[in-house]
């Protein structure tokens, strides 16, 4: 993992210590974070959550499981595939998930 990519996105996340969030402050209405890197796009979550947390496994995606749209805290996510996450919550939204990485 690029320590400057990370080094990036944490000058870009605000800390919540009451709630617990990070708060993404490029956030733009509903779009997952991203983050342009040395001419590349970058998942933030996907990013955070594989520095954070673990790699993930191939079809794996990240899913933020807390409400905050905002958010990018890897801990409150979970790395699930498509199916694995439809058994569970048949009516999940799934495009709210990090797509396209
Ligand atoms: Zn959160």
């Amino acid at each position: 993992m690029d320590v400057g990519l990370i080094e990036a996105i944490m000058k870009r996340v605000v800390k919540d210590d009451r709630s617990g969030h990070w708060i993404w402050q490029s956030q733009t209405g509903n779009t997952q974070a991203q983050i342009k890197y040395e001419g590349k796009w970058y998942q933030v979550v996907r990013v955070l959550f594989e520095s954070e947390v673990k790699s993930l496994k191939k079809g794996e995606k990240v899913y933020r499981m807390c409400s905050n749209l905002a958010c990018v805290n890897p801990y409150h996510c979970e790395a699930k595939t498509k199916n694995h996450l439809l058994s569970y919550f048949p009516y999940a939204k799934l495009g709210r998930g990090a797509e396209n990485v």
